[in-house]
């Protein structure tokens, strides 16, 4: 049987995964557990891992580290598992801080005789509670990564570029830049090596800070219909592929999911001075083919004009919503 604290653990972790856009299913519930982890849009492939997870706790005994936390393993965590295929997850849940603490498996395959803690710091935690990850880098080059439950899914995608990280000085002074200030990274302050995966990891932290501000100014309601129930998604006005699209609140909108696809389908779209315009040729053209029940319905919920942000720094940009509006064909 499970000990109740283990229970409670991986119900943490279970919970911060669906958190994330992530589902799993337990292939063994046991301590370590495997899981089976899959994206809910199924956007990306299954990745199945060994979990091992602790509590952290406080620095040494006596007192002398004040800021060091740490997992100590015990029981049949005793030695991790690898195996081929399959990515092997060390966790501590940091009650304090209510984030995680992630380990490099690599540093610790071994067996390890005296030295069975793992550590990492109060900084690096909070920092993760503030930006979603935190670093903790060891002189060795092991780096353990805090994670908010709302990263855990990115972390798990992202787990190796992560960790190789701290290999390299120069590699890691962006990451940490990368964890704490996404936006303000471009995919030409990486260093040559390792580019393509690290861009990719920036890439992911831009598009979540970017849907976080988005969602925020518009007090996470569609634009266009107003409804909230965690169904919207930040939209770039002018797509992130267009050379002179960004990433700042002024070329976004928070929109249901529905409007997205409508948005993006050029069904509907708005227009500088905000107000909300449904296509007439697409609507002849799926009367046409047969396909416009519902549009009443769809019509009446659509506003008059864009619900707007508070603050006006944070409206569409006219510049964005013309080249937006071009680029999706409307004249
Ligand atoms: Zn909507």
């Amino acid at each position: 049987m499970l000990r109740r604290d283990k229970e409670e653990l991986l119900a943490k972790f279970e919970g911060a995964l669906h958190l994330s856009g992530w589902q799993l299913i337990w292939i063994q519930y046991d301590h370590p557990a495997k899981a089976r982890l899959f994206r809910a849009d199924g956007s990306s492939p299954a990745i199945d891992v060994w979990l091992y997870i602790w509590n952290l706790t406080g620095g040494g005994r006596d007192g002398s580290r004040p800021l060091e936390r740490r997992i100590q393993r015990t029981g049949r965590g005793n030695v991790f598992r690898g195996e081929p295929g399959t990515r092997s997850l060390i966790l501590g849940w940091s009650a304090e801080t209510q984030v995680f603490a992630a380990f490099d498996y690599s540093y610790h395959a071994v067996a390890h005789g005296k030295s069975p803690s793992l550590q990492t710091d109060l900084p690096a935690l909070e920092a993760a509670l503030r930006d979603g990850l935190g670093v903790y880098a060891k002189k060795t080059g092991e780096l353990s990564i805090a994670v908010r439950p709302d990263m855990l899914g990115f972390y798990v995608e992202q787990m190796e570029v992560l960790h190789e990280s701290g290999k390299d000085p120069a590699q890691l002074e962006v990451l940490r830049r990368m964890a704490s200030s996404p936006l303000d990274v471009e995919p030409s302050d990486v260093p040559k090596p390792r580019r393509k995966a690290m861009v990719t990891t920036l890439r992911l932290l831009r598009d979540r800070r970017f849907s976080q501000n988005v969602l925020d100014a518009y007090g996470h309601k569609c634009a266009f219909c107003a409804v909230q129930l965690k169904l919207l998604d930040a939209a770039h006005i002018l797509p992130v592929a267009h050379p002179d699209s960004h990433d700042l609140v002024p070329n976004g909108v928070a929109l249901c999911a529905l409007h997205h696809r409508a948005y993006d389908g050029a069904l509907v779209t708005f227009d500088d001075t905000f107000v909300i315009r449904l296509s007439q040729s697409k609507v002849a053209a799926l009367r046409g083919d047969n396909r416009s029940g519902g549009l009443a319905a769809f019509k009446s919920a659509l506003r008059p004009s864009l619900l707007l942000p508070r603050r006006q720094i944070s409206h569409p940009s006219t510049v964005m919503i013309q080249k937006g509006n071009q680029l999706r064909g409307w004249t």
